[in-house]
């Protein structure tokens, strides 16, 4: 009997994922993808002898021996040598105050550091850290083994059972959000830090999960970044047998008897499958692909008015300098407003490439900064190619002459610029208004579950962030083996893992 075959939209991580998972369950797939490579937001590109890394910060789950690791073993993204531990998470640098504060690995020094700063403010500080040691070995798989669709009381009451150490952490005070919380604090500084130890916008019980899994050794930065990362999983997916077209945009989902059977792509041509998923941007799968016929109101609620991450300007600076000592991310605050490029004037991300040697040249760093942006300026500007241009060009100058009151000299050391704006996110991965990373983290992603399968739409299933609200790394490669999953139940067959 002939394989069922399945089509895959997207070469993000949850496509690939997806596709991997299909292919070790016996189905016959094929991916198909708009850009001409894969990993979609978990991106790099070259320029000038560097290689840029626009993608994933910090890995979790890497660590060999803890349960989220299966699933870095199953899609054969477990090569050791490439994870560097992160033991500083950043350092806070506040030019104008001249204050710098490093977020150790060692929660004890960290507190007792805060304390210092604030001593009146060490009973929040206490149940920050304390919170946060509760979760030093937490698993996000053992929440999410099954899809939604798939969940019964009894996995809701095992999860809650291996959840207990952490479960009281998930209501009230902790599911406020960071920049609520911290006008309790008294010294205003310290509440800046807290405030951007993500972003102000995520409940206290999000940061306390990532200070846990830094504390236990659970967060890496990739060597060979987010391209080394996507590469991997698609060298797995091929080594099974899959297929990937690059460079093909699907136009349309294509149903036939209430079920889907195929796609047509921008330039007509037609394929077809016993099993569609999309791992594609979800807006655009559910009113565009699909044409808007099979939304259910719990869809429409969480596409029209679910919060999106706020879409960034990435800056890429070539530096011809060695920034070995500095540490790899940077919490910085600008001491005055920037006059380009819409940028956000609260924190800026910046990123040193300086723990492996593939980004730069030998003697050269990648410096990247990471600053909330706006996505109707940027469309808008896109209009107009040379102002679109102008735009960018100013706003690497500026920001560069922020960098330079950091580390004198850097302006003049500068071989090569790159900027990537909102628009960028949208030209290559296609994401609703930019947003890199789906709907936006709130209180609300812990009790909100989204199924991947549509009413009245046989064979069709949905993976990656738009399924996972707050998006990551490993919810959406959790995502795709949920579509092969429900895909297995779909045809009557045991859902297989490698052992
Ligand atoms: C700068 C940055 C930093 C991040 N940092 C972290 C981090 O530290 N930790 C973490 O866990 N996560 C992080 N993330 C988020 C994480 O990378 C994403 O959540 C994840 O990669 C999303 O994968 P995806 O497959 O769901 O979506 P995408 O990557 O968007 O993939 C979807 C793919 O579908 C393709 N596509 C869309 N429409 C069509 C169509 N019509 N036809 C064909 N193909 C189509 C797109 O081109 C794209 O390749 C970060 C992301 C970015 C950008």
């Amino acid at each position: 009997m002939a394989r069922p075959t399945v089509i895959v939209i997207g070469a993000g991580l949850g496509g690939l994922s997806t596709g991997i998972y299909a292919q070790r369950n016996g189905y016959g797939t094929r991916i198909f993808e708009h850009a001409r490579h894969p990993g979609g937001v978990a991106a790099e590109w070259k320029r000038r002898g560097y290689i840029i890394d626009g993608g994933i910060h910090f890995y979790m789950g890497w660590r060999p021996g803890r349960p989220d690791h299966d699933i870095y073993r199953e899609l054969g993204i477990d090569q050791e040598d490439q994870y560097v531990e992160i033991r500083n998470y950043g350092r806070f640098l506040d030019p104008s105050e001249d204050r710098t504060l490093d977020i150790t690995q060692d929660l004890d020094q960290l507190a007792a550091t805060m304390k210092r700063i604030s001593p009146e403010d060490a009973t929040f500080i206490n149940k920050i850290i304390r919170g946060a040691k509760a979760f030093t070995h937490s698993s996000m798989t053992t929440s999410m083994e099954k899809p939604p669709d798939m969940n019964r009381w009894w996995d809701t009451l095992k999860m809650m059972i291996q959840m207990k150490g952490t479960l009281r952490y998930y209501s009230g005070w902790y599911l406020k959000s960071l920049e609520e919380v911290t006008r309790e604090l008294h010294d205003p500084w310290l509440a800046h830090v807290f405030k951007h130890l993500f972003l102000p916008e995520v409940p206290v019980v999000f940061v306390m999960l990532i200070l846990g899994a830094l504390a236990g050794g659970n967060m890496a930065v990739r060597k060979d970044g987010s391209g080394g990362f996507s590469r991997a999983l698609e060298k797995c997916y091929l080594n099974l047998g899959g297929r990937v077209s690059y460079g093909s945009t699907v136009e349309k989902i294509l149903v036939e008897n209430n079920g889907t059977v195929g796609i047509r792509l921008g330039n007509g041509e037609e394929y077809r499958a016993d099993h569609i998923v999309s791992a594609a941007d979800g807006y655009s799968t559910l009113y565009d692909l699909l044409g808007g016929k099979y939304l259910t109101p719990e869809l429409k609620k969480l596409h029209e008015e679910w919060p999106l991450w706020k879409p960034v300007v990435l800056i890429n600076y070539g530096v011809a300098r060695d920034f070995s000592h500095e540490p790899s991310i940077v919490m910085f605050k600008p001491a005055s407003k920037t006059e380009a490029g819409y940028l956000s004037n609260d924190c800026w991300i910046i990123r040193i490439f300086n723990y492996g040697s593939q980004c730069a040249p030998a003697g050269r760093t990648l410096v990247q900064v990471m600053i909330e942006s706006q996505w109707e300026p940027w469309k808008d500007l896109r209009e107009d190619k040379e102002a679109y241009k102008e735009e960018k060009e100013k706003t690497s100058k500026e920001v560069l002459k922020s960098l330079n009151n950091v580390w004198p000299g850097i302006k003049d050391q500068v071989e090569m610029t790159n900027v990537a704006t909102p628009h960028t996110w949208w030209r290559y991965a296609r994401n609703r208004r930019g947003s890199f990373e789906g709907f936006a983290v709130t209180d609300k992603i812990f009790s909100t579950s989204v199924k991947r399968t549509l009413p009245g739409l046989d064979n069709f299933f949905m993976a990656g962030q738009w399924v996972v609200p707050g998006g990551g790394v490993l919810p959406t490669l959790l995502s795709g083996k949920h579509a092969a999953m429900l895909m297995c139940r779909r045809d009557g067959k045991v859902f297989n893992t490698p052992s």
